[in-house]
């Protein structure tokens, strides 16, 4: 079924990407035909055009071959009516019978605002408890804590185009080369404008952001928090404060200072806490010192930590005590990792907020009661997304629906999760995708509309509200969010609060809540978009709010002059007394694991992971580890290796990083059960959570890492998907026009001839080669002399390069030296192994990058784009590219060629 465009003509809409917080505007054209040409939104303030490397592939994300396309009930479609039926009449039995503590929404910060508003309204005012939460949880609600503390309300203070003017960026917890590019690009851009500019990198592990650092420190994982509180002393002790500012507009100063003297008194102690230099830790405090305009970046580093909260505190303090925040090129930033977390935040979908950026006071309680004009209100918090799943587990929690995310591969201690769904009660998920990890368990699978067919607005991570417009119709039976859940509603006896036939009109009633008995008390209101008739709302432009009234044209910058949202108006220092993980490292699990994101996939990879160019950056689930701590361990780069604890085991290859500290590892969190066997990260983290945001500590897991030692390897390519191949180590990667299976094994014994009949099966002819001493096994099916499949065994992970394969499905017929070279395993000299894919834009690989490199001595990324274009579309690669030049310019060269 091909994608139907929703315009006559090749008409351009303007939307929003839908993956990260920086929230770039795209514009995407239709064609009759089914084309989809998606390109950067000049006019967009996030991104002036530009995409990354998964902004620039998004077209390519639009295919409908796994898409959830009709309602089902226990696997079998069912028309709409049955389908939502059995939804509210077995959501009303549970609440009748059990009360309505024992339902529960899980969401997603994939979610528009609108669909998130009308999940809070029907839980919290409708079926009145809290137990609404959300995948952001996952990722910014440490962030949420801090901000409330220190600002009385969930406030990012500035905008991007304090980056652009910062003269001291820096960054903790970050790899915004990766996870937010365009934002990378933008401080590069401006690192590049000004000499005087200074770029630190906080982060345990040597990441491709530091390729724009002055300074990386490699601190000790876990310790951000005694570096700022080292830094508040400093700032102190050397009469770095700003004085009229803490006198004036803050509380608690000395209270604070008291908890950052004690833990971090001095450089000396702080560097010898932290695992850095004095010299190190002296640089960072005297450019933050004497750097008036400086923003502090940060993201997950800082927020999945059981501290969390106190560690976003500990950077809040310091731009608190020198007041730099509210004015241009400076200020504490948060960066939100998904494309609504902060639309999830501002209606309440969250299980600690109630509304609208309202808490569970009274007043805030009866306020939205009469707005809503519901028949009830939560009360209280409802449970955060590890106690919920806990509750369900527990049997508390009866019922869940869960919408647009995958917790059996994102939430910690991810085996138990997949065991806990699997007895609850009443499972319901909308999902545009059929086959998730999470779907498996689904009683009922709604299918929701996605990127592309969905209309409603999001909120990036500098509190601008952007457009996300439709270009394409719904596929089947897809509907949105929205409307599923106003059916639900409806059907549950709550038609009054549900009139919704568009997503425009929710919004309005969403952005006059904002507004309601607000006397300028609550930050987050946009009362003034409230009466957007339905034109004006399709064709409102990005806009930060607050918007306080119609004429309203947005708020920069926060807290400048303004109040803070406390009870006093003045903002807060909190104390902070920095705690070490929850679990240290021990005999038994002696390396510290740390999960994050790569380049080119994003979050369990539903979306991302069945386009081609974007897995041929990093094609299997990995384990990044330092060299030293590999060759004690018998590791070997590009070997497999297998992670464990008590929670859980996975397996993942070997990538040696020297950037990577000794004792720890980093493993990407993107595998799932639908991608690759035994590759879900999460089953290793433990479900411990910070005590006030209840986020996960995904970058702290204690883990025993071994060699995973097959007695087979292989791999298999077929133009058609393959289903159950039993093999302990296999990983599905999509290729133009086939599909590749990386596999391995510990059982020795097999038939390959049997096992290639079974699994690659088909009309044509088949070619074969065996050595058994060898242990060797090579078998290709060719149909009309083009390959079909083909399988690749041998004793170790040397095999043929899989770039040549590729190239060979390609081809129309195979000829006779083709042939031969299938089952020789050897591709013909002219045509080398391109190696890993760097740039997915034009898909040039390392090998070629190197050699061009090395024979015409490219010495900038710019040489190496004018020679082969790499770099020179979204320029996600150029981090990569220049470590590459200046690698590949060292005498050790001859180590980085990679096979394919
Ligand atoms: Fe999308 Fe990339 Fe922009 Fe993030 S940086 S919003 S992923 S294009």
């Amino acid at each position: 079924m091909p994608v139907r465009p929703l315009h006559v003509g090749r008409r351009p809409v303007a939307t929003t990407c839908p993956y990260c917080g920086v929230g770039c505007g795209v514009i995407a054209t239709a064609g009759g035909d089914g084309e989809v040409i998606v390109a950067g939104d000049p006019t967009h303030p996030a991104n002036h055009g530009r995409l990354c490397s998964k902004g620039a592939a998004l077209a390519e994300t639009l295919e409908l071959d796994d898409r959830l396309l009709y309602p089902e009930i226990a696997g079998q479609r069912v028309a709409w009516e049955e389908a939502l039926d059995t939804v509210a009449s077995g959501l009303a039995r549970i609440l009748r019978e059990h009360g309505p503590e024992a339902v529960a929404f899980y969401c997603s910060g994939q979610l528009l605002t609108e669909d998130y508003y009308v999940a809070n309204k029907l839980m919290k005012g409708f079926i009145g408890a809290a137990n609404i939460d959300t995948n952001s949880r996952l990722c910014m609600a440490s962030t949420v804590v801090g901000h409330k503390r220190a600002f009385g309300s969930d406030t990012v203070p500035g905008c991007y185009e304090d980056l652009d003017t910062a003269e001291l960026v820096v960054l903790v917890g970050s790899n915004a080369a990766w996870c937010h590019p365009i934002l990378y690009q933008r401080l590069s851009e401006a690192a590049a404008c000004s000499e005087s500019r200074k770029v630190v990198v906080i982060d345990p592990r040597r990441t491709a952001t530091c390729d724009l650092a002055d300074l990386h420190l490699a601190l000790r994982p876990g310790s951000d928090a005694i570096l700022f509180n080292g830094l508040l002393t400093y700032l102190h002790a050397h009469g770095w404060l700003d004085e009229g500012f803490v006198e004036g507009r803050t509380e608690g100063f000395e209270d604070a200072l008291a908890a950052a003297r004690a833990s971090a008194p001095d450089i000396a102690t702080v560097a010898a806490r932290c695992g850095l230099s004095e010299v190190a830790v002296a640089q960072l405090y005297h450019w933050f010192a004497t750097t008036e305009r400086s923003v502090t970046l940060f993201s997950q580093g800082v927020n999945q930590s059981s501290s969390g909260s106190d560690k976003v505190n500990a950077i809040l303090n310091c731009h608190l005590a020198t007041g730099r925040i509210g004015r241009p090129g400076m200020g504490p930033f948060s960066l939100t990792g998904q494309p609504n977390a902060m639309g999830g935040r501002e209606v309440g979908g969250l299980a600690t907020t109630l509304a609208a950026h309202m808490d569970f006071g009274d007043a805030a309680c009866a306020r939205v009661q009469r707005f809503w004009q519901s028949p009830t209100i939560a009360r209280g918090p409802g449970l955060k997304a590890v106690e919920l799943f806990e509750a369900i587990a527990a049997g508390r929690v009866k019922a869940v629906w869960i919408m647009a995310t995958n917790p059996a591969v994102s939430l910690p201690d991810a085996d138990r999760v997949n065991r806990t769904l699997a007895r609850c009660e009443l499972v319901v998920v909308s999902d545009c995708v059929r086959r998730t990890d999470t779907t498996a368990y689904a009683h009922v699978l709604l299918p929701a509309a996605t990127w592309g067919e969905k209309d409603g607005t999001t909120t990036n991570s500098e509190r601008r509200i952007s457009r996300q417009r439709p270009f394409l119709q719904a596929p089947g039976e897809a509907r949105p969010d929205w409307w599923i859940l106003t059916q639900v509603a409806r059907r549950m006896g709550f038609a009054g609060g549900f009139p919704y036939a568009s997503a425009g009109e929710i919004f309005r009633e969403h952005a006059a809540l904002s507004g309601f008995e607000n006397q300028g008390e609550r930050a987050f209101d946009i009362r003034g978009l409230a009466h957007l008739d339905d034109p004006a709302y399709d064709a409102l432009t990005p806009i930060q709010w607050p918007v306080p009234h119609p004429a309203h044209q947005g708020t920069a910058r926060m807290f400048a002059g303004q109040a803070f949202h406390t009870a006093s108006g003045r903002a807060r220092f909190i104390p902070v007394q920095p705690r070490p993980p929850a679990a240290a490292p021990s005999s038994a699990n002696p390396f510290v694991l740390n999960t994050g994101r790569i380049r080119d996939q994003w979050h369990t990879m539903t979306r991302t992971g069945t386009v081609p160019r974007l897995t041929a950056h990093i094609a299997e689930p990995r384990v990044e580890i330092h060299p030293d701590d590999a060759a004690d361990l018998g590791l070997e780069d590009a070997g497999l290796a297998r992670l464990s604890n008590a929670t859980g085991t996975m397996l993942a290859r070997v990538h040696l990083a020297e950037g990577q500290l000794p004792d720890t590892v980093f493993v990407p969190i993107h595998w799932s059960d639908r991608f690759a066997a035994q590759a879900r990260v999460n089953a290793l983290v433990a479900p411990v959570t910070d005590p006030l945001s209840g986020e996960p500590e995904f970058k702290h897991a204690p883990i025993a890492v071994a060699p995973f030692r097959p007695v087979w390897h292989g791999f298999a390519f077929s133009r058609t998907p393959l289903e159950s191949l039993a093999a302990d180590y296999c990983v599905r990667i999509p290729g133009r026009q086939f599909w590749r299976y990386e596999l391995a094994g510990e059982r020795d014994g097999v038939d390959w001839a049997a096992w290639s009949r079974e699994h690659l099966a088909g009309a044509g002819e088949w070619l074969e080669y065996q050595d058994r001493g060898a242990r060797r096994y090579r078998a290709a099916r060719l149909l009309d002399g083009r390959l079909q499949a083909c399988l690749f065994v041998g004793p170790t992970h040397d095999l043929p390069t899989r770039t040549w394969l590729a190239q060979l499905f390609a081809a129309t017929a195979l000829d006779g030296a083709a042939r031969a070279s299938l089952l020789t395993a050897r591709p013909p000299a002219d045509q080398p192994d391109a190696g890993p894919t760097l740039c997915s834009c034009f898909g040039v690989g390392r090998n070629v990058l190197i050699a061009a490199i090395q024979r015409d001595r490219l010495t900038t990324p710019e040489a190496v784009g004018a020679a082969l274009l790499a770099g020179t579309n979204c320029g996600s690669c150029v981090p990569e590219l220049r470590a590459l030049i200046d690698a590949t310019l060292h005498p050790a060269v001859a180590t980085l060629v990679t096979r394919g």
